[in-house]
């Protein structure tokens, strides 16, 4: 379970995340979807324990700058940062060994596969397209398996081959009781696969919804994220709605 409390972080004087709270339990998907700027990626690099903050973060019940948690969390950046002089064998070799992974090579090659990647295990870093490099950024987030895993907009760049093996791979990740925080602005992108979103816009948490309550008033993700969010303009349809 990822369990944030009174998260705040400032840059500055600028507001990024204000007094952010909420609960994912183990076995759930959670989307945390939001507009540019919204917050998401600085709420992530919190969890992962590289930014300071205010507010209290816990994953498992241990506080997430603990060397414990951190070797159940993982995390897939929305920028891959590739090494130029390793190939992406040696990629998959070095975060095996970061994790001291054992009996990881069929995992590897079954990855390898699912993105399309079994013929580029030579190449280098920076010999990768964008695309490439993105499937390699996912293969390597997803090898350690993690309890806890955050992606932030994984869906960015891909294929649609990609798009569905990363979302059968998340769909398998919460079968098996690991708990899901995936990040993105595209509504379209995360459809289908969620138990829980949560909104954020400026900073702020607008809403943290299940899907069993979306479906329960009938309410497209699509719809409910623009009622919640553009709730403060009154020639919004989302107001009109709100009056019926
Ligand atoms: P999102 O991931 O939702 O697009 P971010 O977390 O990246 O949002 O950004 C939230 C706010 O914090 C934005 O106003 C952004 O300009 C600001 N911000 C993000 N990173 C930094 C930084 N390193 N220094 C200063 N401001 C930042």
């Amino acid at each position: 379970m990822l369990s944030i409390s009174h998260l705040t972080k400032k840059y500055g004087r600028s507001l990024a995340c204000n007094d952010i709270s909420f609960q994912i339990p183990d076995g759930e998907v959670a989307i945390l979807l939001g507009p540019n700027g919204a917050g998401k990626s600085t709420l992530m690099k919190s969890v992962i324990g590289v930014l300071r903050y205010n507010g209290e973060i816990s994953v498992s019940g241990l506080n997430n700058k603990t060397p414990e948690a951190r070797k159940i969390v993982g995390y897939i950046p929305e920028m891959p940062a590739l090494y130029p002089n390793l190939t992406v064998s040696e990629h998959m070799e070095f975060i095996a060994r970061a994790y001291k992974l054992e009996n990881y090579k069929d995992r590897v090659s079954e990855l390898l596969d699912m993105f399309e990647l079994t013929d580029k295990k030579k190449k280098f870093g920076d010999e990768l397209s964008k695309g490439m490099q993105q499937k390699l950024n996912i293969c390597l987030g997803l090898l350690p398996d993690p309890d806890l895993i955050l992606m932030d907009e994984p869906m960015i760049g891909l294929d649609p081959h990609a798009i569905k093996e990363l979302k059968r791979e998340i769909e398998a990740m919460r079968n098996r009781g690991k708990t899901l925080l995936i990040s993105t602005h595209i509504i379209d992108s995360v459809d289908m696969i969620w138990d829980r979103t949560i909104i954020l816009q400026n900073g702020n948490m607008r809403a943290d919804v299940t899907k069993k309550e979306l479906d329960g008033c009938g309410l497209t993700l699509e719809e409910y994220f623009f009622r919640v969010t553009e709730q403060e303009n009154p020639s919004a349809g989302a107001e009109t709605e709100d009056k019926k």
